[in-house]
């Protein structure tokens, strides 16, 4: 578990079984024993499914408890769930690729970017205009800039 702000943290999942495949924009159910179940967006990386990675805000019933799981405990999933948004396909044909986001909402849009920088053409450009009471820490802006993408980062 990663403590992003107060009230956010992200959960890297392992599992015995093989994780299925998720695009940009899908989410899983987490299920919290004795609490109940959420939708929450997948916010890692879908080169590497078998990690399964999500960013949550505990707000209320299920999110609190699921906030402050502990390592070794078991939470479920059900999913992935959603159409999810063809982010390499856009990627790979060029130009510039503006992504906007407030808050929590930045956790579905992190797969996104895992794969523009995976699949993007020698002219794309990202641009990701962001609003937010805190900066966001460690694991939401690692290695954004990696491969020398072209990437502005502007906070709000
Ligand atoms: C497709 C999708 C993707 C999502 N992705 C994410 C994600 O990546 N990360 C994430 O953190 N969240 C995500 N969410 C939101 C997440 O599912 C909700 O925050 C979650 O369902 C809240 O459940 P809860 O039981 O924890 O909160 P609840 O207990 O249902 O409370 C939710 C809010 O309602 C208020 N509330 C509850 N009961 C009352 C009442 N009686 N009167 C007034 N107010 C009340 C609470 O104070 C709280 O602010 C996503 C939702 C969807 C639909």
């Amino acid at each position: 578990m990663t403590r992003e702000t107060r009230d956010t943290v992200t959960l890297a999942l392992a599992d015995s079984e093989a994780r299925p495949p998720f695009a940009p924009g899908q989410f899983n159910m987490l299920y919290a024993f004795g609490a109940g179940e959420a939708a929450v967006s997948i916010s890692g990386d879908p080169g590497d499914p078998e990690v399964l990675i999500h960013t949550v805000r505990a707000v209320g019933t299920v999110t609190r408890p699921l906030a402050s799981v502990k390592r070794g405990e078991m939470i479920g999933v059900r999913g992935p769930f959603g159409r999810g948004w063809p982010a390499d396909a856009a990627a790979r044909r060029g130009g510039t690729m503006l992504l906007l986001a407030g808050g929590i909402g930045l956790a579905p849009l992190r797969p996104v970017i895992y794969d523009f920088l995976r699949n993007r053409a020698a002219s794309s450009r990202l641009v990701l205009l962001y609003g937010a009471a805190l900066p966001p820490t460690s694991s939401i802006n690692a290695n954004w800039n990696a491969g020398g993408a072209k990437t502005a980062l502007i906070f709000t």
